[in-house]
């Protein structure tokens, strides 16, 4: 077990987003049940996996669906794949919790509107990233607010008035 075994798997996609989100985030300043894309989200994620078992959560770590076949399946349903990166090292992050718990696991990212399904696995080269990835959440939370660097996608963020009003 690690110390950093705190971090929640949002941590790990806002990494990739944005720094200044992921700092707004880590210090529980969240906008985000508010705002409509969440919203959108979380009705995809209902309709297309009613039958599914959904949010299992294990210590700091929430998963949107969780099956068993022969081994353990962790499925996350994201609504568009602007951000598949962030979307990849959020999901292998969970793989990697699961590991270190002694459970094996594999991913599969969902994009419900588009129609595909991604799988994504554990090596030692990505562990290995997991870890420098966590490092430096811990640095950055543990630090002053980077500042808001406008982008493209920040018009849909839901800090975007706090960032730029
Ligand atoms: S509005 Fe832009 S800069 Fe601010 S938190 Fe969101 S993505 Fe980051």
């Amino acid at each position: 077990m690690i110390s950093n075994m705190y971090i929640r798997g949002t941590q790990v996609n806002y990494y990739f987003v944005c720094k200044t989100k992921l700092w707004l985030f880590s210090h529980n300043i969240t906008m985000e049940k508010e705002h409509e894309l969440v919203k959108l989200g979380k009705l995809i994620h209902d309709s297309y996996y009613e039958r599914d078992q959904k949010d299992v959560t294990i210590g700091p770590v929430a998963f949107d669906v969780i099956r068993k076949n022969d081994e353990i399946e962790i499925r996350e349903v994201k609504k568009s794949g602007s951000f598949e990166k962030a979307h990849e090292y959020q999901l292998l992050y969970y793989i990697y919790y699961l590991n270190k718990l002694g459970i094996k696991a594999k991913g599969i990212l969902s994009y419900p509107k588009q129609r595909k399904t991604i799988k994504v696995k554990m090596d030692s080269e990505k562990e290995k990233e997991i870890e420098k990835i966590l490092s430096e959440i811990e640095e950055i939370t543990k630090g002053k607010m980077p500042q808001p660097s406008y982008a493209k996608h920040c018009r849909k963020c839901a800090y975007f008035e706090l960032c730029f009003a």
